[in-house]
């Protein structure tokens, strides 16, 4: 899937998300691409899934301002396994969605606002599988737009969702990441159902066996 196209006279869609705040100064232009991503993630996520976020969005600059943004809302262990939480988070407590728009590549909005539409009733290691595995998914076709990747994402994250996509097919994934459709758990390969652990188990469980 590409990136659509904007119009040469196409407004900028902001009227899906509640609100954008910026916390910094952002030359117009660099607002402009800041804009263009987030419209066109948006675009991506509303043709595949059906469906946009309504996460707030806050944009920031600079390594120190997005510190204090992922101090601030430390709540639980596995934040640091988010390998990319320097670039870009999501906050699924307050709904809000932050990014460090001078690193942050189209795959990180992409990312972002993927996980501003996954059912909050996951658990923490779904989402960023989900998360992760429709990055991939939705920039097979643009794979430099895409945040780079260290292997244990894939190992962790990556690649139980692919083998659970596999047994049950995209369409019904996409279901089930909205909240809609139940699956058999128990039915599951043991490493697919390890991503339905409580999240203190399964972090537990990883770091007992690297
Ligand atoms: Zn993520």
């Amino acid at each position: 899937m590409m990136i659509p196209k904007r119009s040469a006279t196409g407004d900028i869609l902001m009227n899906t998300n509640k609100s954008l705040t910026v916390l910094t100064d952002i030359p117009t232009e660099e607002m402009q691409k800041v804009l263009t991503f987030i419209d066109n993630a948006n675009l991506v996520i509303a043709e595949y899934f059906g469906v946009r976020t309504s996460f707030d969005i806050v944009i920031c600059h600079g390594s120190w301002e997005m510190e204090i943004q992922v101090i601030s809302r430390r709540r639980e262990p596995p934040l640091q396994y988010d390998d990319t939480k320097s670039v870009a988070i999501t906050d699924y407590h307050l709904k809000e969605i932050i990014i460090r728009y001078d690193v942050a590549k189209f795959g990180h909005y992409l990312h972002e606002l993927i996980h501003g539409i996954i059912s909050k009733n996951h658990s923490q290691q779904l989402r960023e599988g989900l998360a992760w595995y429709f990055t991939l998914k939705l920039t097979e076709r643009c794979r430099y737009v895409r945040p780079s990747y260290p292997s244990w994402i894939d190992n962790l994250y990556i690649y139980p969702v692919k083998k659970l996509a596999q047994i049950i097919g995209d369409d019904f994934l996409k279901d089930f990441m909205l909240g809609k459709g139940v699956l058999q758990e128990d039915a599951l390969p043991p490493d697919v159902q390890e991503l339905f652990l409580p999240e203190e188990f399964y972090y537990a469980k990883k770091r007992y066996n690297n």
